[in-house]
């Protein structure tokens, strides 16, 4: 764990009493167990801490579970488990203990990316993840680009080709997505408008309230360093004042 996970830790205890609750929040995921090589940025969360927090949300203290294309977004108070890249152990890992907690998820993964082989799933792993209630398909890009740097035509073709790849392979539509590196734009989401996502996260952190433009929904990460009460800070807006570190993509 770095030092700054450690300021950010302390800083969350002191911000965090002015958390916002009422919205959705989106909790963002990549690994499950997985050892990622020269990953520092705790990109793969144990499966035991993965547990330990998806009953934290089931027992309804951060609001209703729900997918993202099952989110309303009207000021309630929701929340969504998200992963991103498909990797194999989201399958063989974090959908057990989501199943066996009835809890619903989206998973969102990059053609690209399955195509490569392991540590991702195969198609046919995709497929069976798919068919597991509660489980929501999304897109994450077709090669894991930052879309937003992007000229208009190769934009509009990584947004469409994602989709058409999935619902292909599926049979099924793909409706929400997550930007690759949270790279996002208002340009962005108009294109992902266009090519037919209705619901988008990026890597923005906050809570999402009514207003907030359903493909641009912010998001926060979850991560391996994160002990029991960051998750629970993560969960309940102690951290949001992180986004003043950020950029919000609603804003370019
Ligand atoms: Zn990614």
């Amino acid at each position: 764990m770095s030092w700054k996970h450690s300021l950010w830790r302390t800083i969350s205890r002191v911000a965090g009493r002015t958390a916002q609750h009422s919205g959705l929040r989106v909790l963002g995921y990549h690994a499950v167990g997985t050892a990622i090589l020269g990953d520092r940025y705790g990109l793969s969360t144990p499966p035991d801490a993965f547990a330990r927090q998806m009953e934290l949300v089931r027992s309804g203290r951060f609001g209703r579970p729900v997918s993202l294309s099952g989110a309303r977004i009207d000021g309630s108070s929701e929340i969504s488990v998200t992963f991103d890249d498909g990797y194999l152990d989201t399958l063989t890992a974090a959908a057990p203990i989501l199943t066996r907690l009835s809890l619903p998820f989206t998973v969102c993964v990059t053609p690209g990316l399955l195509d490569s082989g392991r540590p991702h799933l195969s198609w046919p792993e995709l497929k069976e993840l798919a068919l597991i209630p509660g489980c929501e398909i999304g897109a994450h890009g077709l090669t894991h680009a930052c879309l937003d740097a992007l000229d208009d035509a190769e934009l509009s073709r990584e947004l469409a080709d994602s989709r058409r790849r999935l619902e292909d392979a599926l049979g099924r539509p793909v409706t929400s997505m997550t930007w690759p590196h949270g790279a996002a734009s208002r340009r962005a989401a108009a294109a992902a408008r266009a090519a037919g996502f209705t619901r988008a996260a990026c890597s923005l952190y906050g809570l999402n309230q009514a207003r907030r433009e359903p493909l641009l929904l912010k998001r926060v990460e979850i991560t391996g360093f994160d002990h029991e009460r960051d998750f629970t800070g993560k969960a309940s807006g102690t951290w949001d004042w992180y986004a003043l570190r950020q950029s919000d993509p609603a804003r370019r």
